[in-house]
């Protein structure tokens, strides 16, 4: 993309109600406008990482066996009404009428919905297990959105439903859906650490949530230390699956509803941290909470019918997009990992109009297109120092910066935006890095 046919409106001031980091660089890149209180636009350079992050959140489920799918943001509230949660929710449900004066909510969760899907089509247990996702926008009112994309109003969420014959199948579900997530955060450039939580309205007796610490995190948090560290843990088999659950639950971590003094007291001094988070994840066993009350039953092998045994599992998409730049910038701008840059590299021209520039330039962009790298091209006729400020501003991990004066020794400038480590090379070696650097970023 050459930046002079882009669509990237950069802002000069910090808007006076953007405090932190994440909410201050997402409007000073040009990559969100609000709209209204929570509501935001999502502008070319932040759908593009809002994209990324999506088809990360995808391949993981895919791995992990849920089949997607696509439900609607409107609902009928008779869903609700069935499984008693259309008076529970209260005033975050965006309530709506059509004109048949018939009740729609705009959906801030699925449960109801794809309860009432489910139940229609399996009676069997042969037909289970199951695990259904869809990513799509969600809606509540909240009280008070604020941070920007991290506490909006319409938000973008992965949500995944799992439908088991019994418990322990059920259980099996949750962990296959825990590990799916530490691979996910994994990927993004994460670090997520994830604890016992609270069930709140979802509901269920088995619940755990994703955070990834920060300093403007909203929820406060308790845990080991070691817990922050641990990698991503790959490919695992179904056998291997509840050993990982049981490494990653067995040293204490817990969000604050459901912090134990007595419990982390036990934790080595050393290694006990308390800090805030930011959630990013939060999956739940709720068994036949939903089932139950919309009779979604099937036949078991014995020809008896039970309750079918569901969880969900929920990640916040467009939430995410925040909490990565929480947790990559400096003072300079936002420092993207690779698996989500929404450019693989910018390039800058320092002397547009020079032909060697101009020459040189157009070679590398076109190289690193070839090789998928989704360049950025600085072609605009502006100073040096507003064209370096703007590429640490949206943070591409890569900057190739070409001019003159190191054209006549044959080198151009590569810099590391993580590190701000600079080097000159010739402009193949500059590719060769560059396509090397990505290799195996997927
Ligand atoms: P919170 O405690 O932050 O209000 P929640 O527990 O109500 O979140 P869930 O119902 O667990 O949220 O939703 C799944 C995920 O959706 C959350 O882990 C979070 O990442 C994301 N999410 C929830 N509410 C919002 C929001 N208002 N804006 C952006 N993302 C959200
Ligand atoms: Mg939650």
């Amino acid at each position: 993309m050459r930046l002079s046919r882009y669509f990237l409106p950069l802002l000069k001031e910090t808007p006076s109600d953007a405090t932190i980091a994440s909410h201050r660089y997402m409007l000073r890149a040009g990559m969100v406008k609000q709209d209204s209180a929570g509501i935001y636009i999502w502008l070319p350079l932040g759908f593009k990482v809002l994209k990324k992050i999506e088809q990360i959140v995808r391949e993981e489920q895919d791995k992990a066996g849920a089949i997607e799918m696509l439900m609607p943001t409107i609902q009928s509230a008779n869903h609700w009404k069935e499984t008693g949660r259309y008076d529970a929710y209260g005033p975050e449900m965006l309530r709506i009428k059509d004109r048949g004066d018939r009740e729609l909510l705009y959906g801030p969760t699925n449960e109801d919905m794809i309860t009432d899907m489910f139940r229609t089509y399996v009676r069997s247990y042969k037909d289970l297990p199951q695990c259904l996702y869809h990513i799509q926008w969600k809606f509540r009112d909240e009280r008070r959105p604020r941070f920007g994309v991290m506490r909006g109003r319409e938000f973008l969420m992965k949500d995944a439903y799992s439908f088991d014959i019994d418990a322990e199948a059920a259980r099996q579900a949750y962990y296959r859906q825990f590990v799916a997530y530490l691979n996910t955060f994994g990927r993004l450039g994460l670090k997520a650490v994830p604890m016992r939580a609270d069930t709140g309205p979802i509901g269920g007796d088995l619940s755990h949530e994703f955070l990834i610490l920060a300093e403007t995190g909203e929820s406060e948090v308790f845990c080991h230390r070691d817990l922050v560290d641990m990698p991503a843990p790959g490919a695992v088999g179904d056998s291997d699956l509840l050993s990982v659950f049981e490494e990653r639950t067995a040293l204490y971590a817990a969000t604050d509803e459901m912090h134990d003094a007595d419990e982390f007291a036990k934790v080595p001094a050393d290694k006990q941290l308390s800090a805030r988070g930011i959630e990013v994840g939060h999956i739940f066993y709720f068994g036949d909470k939903y089932s139950a009350p919309m009779n979604a039953q099937v036949q078991g092998p014995d020809g008896k019918t039970t309750n079918i045994h569901m969880g969900s599992y929920g990640v916040g998409v467009s939430r995410l997009v925040g909490g990565i730049i929480e947790a990559s910038h400096d003072d300079n701008g936002i420092v993207w990992p690779k698996s989500v840059t929404p450019f693989g590299a910018g390039i800058i021209n320092l002397k547009v109009g020079d032909e060697a520039a101009d020459a040189a330039c157009e070679d590398l962009y076109g190289k690193l297109s070839a090789a998928g790298i989704d360049p950025l091209y600085d072609d605009k006729n502006d100073r040096g120092g507003q064209k370096f400020a703007r590429m640490d501003l949206i943070g591409l991990p890569y900057q190739l910066v070409i001019g003159p004066r190191g054209l006549k020794e044959g080198v151009v400038e590569v810099k590391t935006r993580a590190t701000g480590e600079k080097q000159n090379m010739t402009p193949e070696a500059a590719v060769n890095f560059i396509i090397s650097e990505y290799e195996g970023v997927a």
